[in-house]
């Protein structure tokens, strides 16, 4: 045993789960939700640091700002150009026709792609 995941307590693993959750809240509120006090709580968060079990802060991003969509498996490409899915045919696009249905945007490829996704989401809409 080399003293990693198994020498944590209860405590930390619920100071763990709410930063799992979110990062960026404060050690006070950590101490809170955790149901300890704030220096106990960042006692615990640091040594977590100094072992390596915490390492390191990370941001979550929403994949659709990437071109990847709600289906999309990989991680972003914070290289590629801002690139969005076609709605119809998800094929992407670094400079996607836009079209509002129903209130929402969607980026399209192409005209046809727009057009198709327009009479298609109409005649549904009349229950075609
Ligand atoms: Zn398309």
């Amino acid at each position: 045993m080399s003293g990693g995941a198994d020498a944590l307590d209860d405590l930390d693993r619920r100071l763990l789960a709410l930063l799992r959750e979110d990062a960026r809240r404060s050690h006070r509120e950590l101490a809170r939700r955790a149901g300890t006090t704030q220096p106990t709580a960042t006692a615990r968060v640091r040594r977590m640091e100094d072992a390596g079990i915490i390492q390191g802060y990370t941001v979550r991003l929403d994949a659709d700002a990437f071109g990847g969509g709600p289906d999309a498996t990989a991680e972003p490409d914070l290289d590629a150009p801002a690139s969005v899915a076609c709605h119809w045919c998800r094929k992407r696009t670094a400079e996607p026709l836009w079209a509002t249905v129903d209130g929402r945007r969607h980026p399209f490829c192409c005209p046809t792609c727009r057009a198709a996704y327009r009479d298609r989401h109409a005649a549904l809409a009349q229950g075609l």
